[in-house]
């Protein structure tokens, strides 16, 4: 599958890992929009939120789970982090595997743009 999310999960793209666990990865993005900009993707390829399947019930869990260890990690979970999920184009979704944006270390506003 030609799946940049899979191919950076396979190690055949190089990015800046900061959690890996069995079901779950998590890197830097490269475009960051606040001083603290990751995203947690499940291993398993899944295109859009509307894709998530009652198998996925476990999974969907641990890249919560991710996010919460990251957000404490970094020390941001007491000031406040904010998690985004796009789906589809009018989201702004460009990359077709579920992904978590982990945004912190600044104020975030409210409508999001
Ligand atoms: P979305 O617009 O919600 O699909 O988010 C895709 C995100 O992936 C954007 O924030 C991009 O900056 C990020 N991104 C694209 N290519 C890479 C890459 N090679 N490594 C890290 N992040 C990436
Ligand atoms: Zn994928």
């Amino acid at each position: 599958m030609n799946c940049l999310f899979c191919r950076i999960i396979d190690k055949k793209i190089p990015s800046k890992i900061v959690y890996e666990d069995e079901r779950v990865f998590a890197f830097e993005d490269i475009n960051p929009q606040a001083p603290i900009h990751i995203l947690i993707i499940p291993k398993k390829h899944i295109s859009t939120t509307l894709d998530i399947t009652h198998e996925d019930n476990e999974l969907i869990g641990d890249l919560f789970r991710a996010a919460n260890k990251i957000a404490k990690d970094r020390g941001v979970a007491e000031r406040g982090f904010r998690l985004v999920l796009n789906c589809n184009p009018e989201s702004g979704q460009t990359i077709y595997h579920i992904h978590l944006h982990l945004l912190a270390g600044r104020v975030m506003h409210w409508p999001p743009g």
